[in-house]
């Protein structure tokens, strides 16, 4: 919902979605650095915080390591940081919280901390009110581990990239296992917000039927937007572009544009239909 300050500046209350799925390679950060663009060039301003000490979306976003400052590691080093370091990337609305190195060690550590779910929740907390961002996107790692713990302790939803192939759906009822104990336990604000089906093959009958699946499973928590497979959407990483910037005709970069759309328009809409599942 958008507000109006007494300075006419616009304040949102920031959106925090977690991109989780314990498995690599589903298109998590694909999802996060391009859903992360595609919003803010539709106008919502987005944080998309870098928490896979991998950095992927930092390196997909041009961030080189010397410039990543404090990083991500600053919001899980104990108590509400004074203020937070985010670098502004070179596209309108889209800023960064990278991941630096020491981001690497943090699982460790984190387990020695008392409040060591709630660290993430506790940095963003005070300073989510005052942030100017629409979104707040957390590019998860592929694991249920205390990173992933923190980003769904501090997020408002998740959203789960599904790849269209024949395990998706297995580890699955462990990700839900764990949205509903984190709910249960830690944040019950916690929602599913989304299923993205990703890397569909429209030529392959496979497919068709992990995407009858997740539909059998989700129902409508699937997003009819259906991420095809597509070479620039692997491609525009290297590069360190978002695909919409890389090539924004690619079909790719059409379909992030159009989740980007989708998510949007739902929560535009009152959120009727958004109950617990
Ligand atoms: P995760 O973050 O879940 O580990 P990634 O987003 O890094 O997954 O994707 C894994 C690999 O698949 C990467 O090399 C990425 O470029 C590629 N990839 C992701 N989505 C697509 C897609 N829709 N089409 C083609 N390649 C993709
Ligand atoms: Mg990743």
């Amino acid at each position: 919902m958008l507000e109006t300050s007494a300075s006419d500046h616009a304040v949102y209350k920031p959106h925090i979605v977690a991109i989780a799925n314990q498995k690599g390679g589903v298109g998590k950060t694909t999802t996060a650095v391009n859903l992360a663009a595609s919003l803010a060039a539709s106008g919502a301003p987005v944080l998309l915080i870098d928490f896979d000490p991998q950095g992927n979306a930092s390196t997909g976003l041009g961030v080189a390591s010397q410039d990543r400052g404090a990083g991500s590691y600053q919001l899980i080093d104990d108590g509400a940081p004074a203020s937070i370091e985010t670098y502004h990337t070179k596209y309108p609305g889209l800023w960064l919280i990278p991941a630096g190195p020491d981001l690497v060690g943090a699982e460790v550590e984190l387990a020695a901390k008392t409040r060591r779910e709630f660290q993430l929740r506790d940095a963003l907390s005070a300073w989510r009110a005052a942030a100017p961002f629409r979104y707040i996107l957390i590019d998860c790692p592929p694991s249920l581990g205390l990173l992933t713990l923190n980003a769904l302790v501090a997020a408002d939803g998740v959203l789960v990239p599904l790849q269209c192939e024949f395990y998706a759906l297995e580890g699955v009822s462990g990700l839900t296992r764990t949205i509903e104990m984190v709910r249960r336990r830690l944040n019950p604000a916690l929602r599913l917000r989304g299923v993205v089906l990703t890397m569909y093959d429209k030529r392959n009958n496979l497919s068709d039927l992990v995407a009858e699946d997740a539909r059998g499973f989700f129902g409508d928590w699937v997003y009819e937007t259906v991420i095809p497979r597509n070479v620039r959407l692997s491609e525009a990483p290297s590069h360190g572009m978002p695909v919409s910037e890389y090539d924004p005709r690619s079909a790719g970069a059409q379909a992030y544009a159009q989740l980007a759309e989708e998510l949007l328009r739902r929560d535009s809409v009152p959120a009727a239909s958004a109950v617990a599942r």
